[in-house]
């Protein structure tokens, strides 16, 4: 008898450490990447696109004075962003849309879902048009916010497509984003949500950080605010939803119906050096920028669905098959198995008890490729760690599930 309680202790002990272990890893992940966030490396960009420090670029050493539209340091602030995300290891799928209009986009494809895809942008294009152009707070802080999330988000895995982007002529109507937005739309692009960074940089009043959208996508904006209370990023959010014309490049995706929200300080007017050759480094509060960096970055890797690289090829962030988390989990009596095949081959995927019995085939046939979900109905099994597995060709996933009745 004795023997029979310990046995039964354990089993239950081991069930509710899992599903502690399932509640907490959602917020788990956005933590540890929130604690990889450099305030160091997030000024050594800022410095590099405001001619504080010198950059090397095409293999020589240069500086970039100003970045205004149709300039040459917009084209060497181009090639500087471009050459950052291609070291990283991302695509690069740039667009040229005039004669000097030059949108820097890199992607990440997501493991689950690769043609949903999650936007983090800002545009990298000064004011005023002369040659020194520093802008630090607008916008090399929402640019530089930018890189360092793709630095950041480098060696993990997305269920989600992540798009990293910086406009270029934002000020002179949106046309870079305008460009992209609209491309985006006719060719039917599914474009979950867009954050936009412009001017993160300047605290104007006791770290007060505006969330500038419209009505269609204020639930992007109780996303972020829920990641400002959950992950204690320390910011005074304000809501504007339809208050203000002046937006920024979120716009140009609202107009599509896309949601898209724009984090910025207080108002741009309210920055005494807005537009001028003295938008300089030194200007920057460095500890609200980055707390506005990682909000951007904590809800992007929340909404993205981050997980570590496992699966990872060696030339490609893809992998030929990948199965995920059960939801919900834990269950009572159903759960669904979501997973995805890439090329076509036999699959199987079996569900076993903790005594490491076979419980049920769920699938086992051959698949096309694609995304799959198939439901497991637990109504007559008893509480308690199931595990699942995905094999087809040499591939081998086990993952938990827990049953609570
Ligand atoms: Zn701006």
């Amino acid at each position: 008898m004795k023997n029979i309680c310990i046995f039964v202790l354990f089993i239950i002990f081991t069930a509710v450490f899992q599903y502690e272990v399932q509640a907490q890893t959602e917020l788990e992940i956005v933590k540890k990447v929130s604690n990889e966030i450099q305030i160091d490396s997030l000024n050594s960009f800022l410095k590099d696109l405001t001619g504080v420090n010198p950059v090397i670029i095409d293999g020589k050493l240069d500086t970039i004075t100003g970045r205004y539209a149709y300039s040459e340091g917009g084209v060497l602030a181009s090639k500087y962003i471009e050459e950052n995300l291609r070291n990283f290891g991302y695509k690069i799928s740039s667009q040229a849309f005039t004669e000097y209009g030059y949108n820097v986009i890199a992607e990440k494809s997501g493991i689950l879902y690769p043609e949903k895809k999650y936007i983090i942008c800002a545009h990298y294009d000064t004011m005023p048009y002369i040659e020194l152009s520093p802008g630090a707070d607008d916008n090399g802080s929402g640019t530089s916010a930018v890189l360092e999330a793709a630095r950041v988000l480098k060696d993990y895995n997305s269920n989600y497509s992540i798009i990293f982007a910086l406009w270029d002529e934002e000020e002179t109507g949106l046309e870079g984003s305008k460009y992209f937005a609209k491309k985006a739309f006719e060719s039917g692009e599914d474009i979950l949500g867009i954050i936009n960074l412009d001017m993160i940089g300047y605290n104007v009043n006791d770290n007060l950080t505006v969330i500038l959208t419209v009505e269609d996508s204020k639930e992007l904006a109780y996303t972020v605010i829920d990641i400002n209370e959950k992950m204690d990023v320390g910011l005074t959010l304000q809501l504007d939803i339809n208050e203000r014309p002046d937006g920024s490049d979120e716009m140009s995706f609202q107009e599509y119906g896309y949601k898209a929200i724009l984090l910025e300080e207080l108002m741009p007017r309210s920055y005494p050096h807005y537009h001028q050759i003295t938008d300089t480094f030194d200007k920057i509060d460095h500890e609200y920028h980055f707390k506005n960096t990682r909000l951007a970055i904590s809800t992007l890797t929340y909404l993205v669905e981050l997980s570590e690289a496992t699966f990872v090829n060696e030339d490609n962030f893809v992998a030929d098959y990948f199965l995920k988390q059960n939801y919900p989990n834990p269950f009572n009596p159903t759960t669904t198995i979501s997973y995805l095949v890439r090329e076509r081959s036999n699959v199987n995927i079996e569900v076993y008890n903790i005594m490491g019995q076979k419980i049920k085939d769920l699938v086992n046939q051959e698949m096309k490729s694609g995304t799959y979900e198939v439901e497991f109905d637990a109504t007559n099994l008893p509480s308690g760690v199931y595990f699942y597995n995905l094999i087809a060709k040499d591939y081998k996933q086990t993952n938990k599930m827990l049953l609570i009745k």
